[in-house]
C-alpha cells in the first residue's frame, strides 16, 4: 500500500520530504509554493537538489508523489484575463513539477461563474489542452469537485466528458477525492455502495485513468456539496465504506493521499495509522 498525506513545505521545499518520512508516509502531496497567492518565487537550484536528494534517500517512490495546484486559478473562467492567468499558472506549476521530478499535478476544474456548464467546460478544455502541449512527462490530474454552485466536474459523467476531449491523452489522468464524491451525492458508506460508485466511475471515467486517490472522510451529509474534510472513519462516510475504498485502490496499486484536518481529535500521523489499521 502507498499511503501518505499532504505535507507542508514551510521553511524550504525539501522539508516536505522530512515531514513525510516523520509521518511514516509512502506517498505524499505538496503545494510547490504558497497556495493562496498568484505569484510564486522561482525554485532555486539548491531547493531542487535538496528535494531530489532527500526523496532519493527516503524510501518513498517518486511515482507516489504529487503536487496540488494553488487555489486562485480558475480554468473554467469566462473572464479573459482571469483565464489567461490561470492557464499560465498551470503551465508554470507543470514546469515546477518537472524540475522537482514530481510526476503528477492535481488541479481543480474551476467555476463557470454563472455562464453555464457548457461554457465552463469549453474554457476548461481549451486551458488544459494548452498546458498539455508542453513537452515533459508530468501528468495533469483532474480532481472531482464537491459540487458547489457553478463548479465544474463533480459528476463522473461530466468528468468523463471533459476528460475524453483532452489531448494528448497520456498527459492527463484523474484524482478521485472521496469526500468530494460523497458530498456530490455518491454513496460510499457500505461495501455495496462503494462498489456501485466505483463501477459508475469506471463506466464514465475509467479505472485506468485513476492515478491518485484523495482519501478523506466528510464532515457534511451525502449530497450536501459542502467541501469539509474529516478524520478517517469519524465523518459521515465512516470506516466500513472507507475500508472498501482502500481495498479497491490498493488492488489497483493507486497511491492514497490524506487531506484530513489537524486538530485536537487527530493529527496526520494518527489518520495514517488509522488507514493502516483498516487494511
Ligand atoms: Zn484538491
Ligand atoms: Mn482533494
Ligand atoms: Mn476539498
Amino acid at each position: 500500500m502507498q499511503i501518505g498525506c499532504h505535507v507542508s513545505i514551510s521553511g524550504s521545499i525539501d522539508k516536505a520530504v522530512d515531514n513525510a518520512v516523520e509521518r511514516e508516509c509512502s506517498s505524499f502531496q505538496i503545494f510547490t509554493r504558497n497556495p493562496r497567492g498568484w505569484n510564486a518565487k522561482d525554485l532555486s537550484e539548491n531547493d531542487i537538489t535538496n528535494f531530489k536528494e532527500k526523496l532519493k534517500t527516503s524510501k518513498i517512490d517518486r511515482f507516489a508523489t504529487c503536487a496540488h495546484m494553488p487555489y486562485l486559478p480558475n480554468l473554467s473562467s469566462p473572464k479573459e484575463d482571469g483565464f489567461e492567468k490561470s492557464v499560465n499558472t498551470l503551465i508554470d506549476e507543470v514546469d515546477r513539477c518537472v524540475k522537482l521530478g514530481i510526476p503528477y499535478l492535481v488541479t481543480h476544474l474551476g467555476s463557470h461563474l454563472g455562464t453555464g456548464e457548457d461554457a465552463g467546460i469549453k474554457q476548461l478544455v481549451k486551458g488544459l489542452t494548452r498546458a498539455g502541449q508542453t513537452k515533459n512527462d508530468v501528468m495533469i490530474l483532474l480532481e472531482n469537485t464537491a459540487g458547489q454552485k457553478n463548479s465544474v466536474g463533480s459528476n463522473f459523467e461530466q468528468l468523463g466528458k471533459i476528460f475524453n476531449q483532452l489531448k494528448p491523452t497520456k498527459k492527463f489522468g484523474i484524482c478521485l477525492d472521496t469526500c468530494h464524491a460523497f458530498v456530490s451525492g455518491y454513496d460510499l458508506r457500505t461495501e455495496k455502495s462503494v462498489n456501485d460508485t466505483f463501477a459508475n466511475f469506471d463506466k464514465f471515467v475509467g479505472y485506468d485513468n485513476l492515478k491518485i486517490l484523495h482519501l478523506n472522510d466528510a464532515k457534511g451529509e451525502i449530497g450536501c456539496n459542502l467541501d469539509r474534510h474529516y478524520h478517517i472513519g469519524l465523518g459521515n462516510i465512516g470506516e466500513k465504506g472507507l475500508s472498501q475504498v482502500i481495498k479497491i485502490v490498493n488492488n489497483k496499486k493507486i497511491p492514497i493521499i490524506l487531506e484530513t484536518p489537524i486538530d485536537d481529535v487527530r493529527n496526520d500521523f494518527e489518520n495514517i495509522r488509522k488507514v493502516k489499521e483498516l487494511v
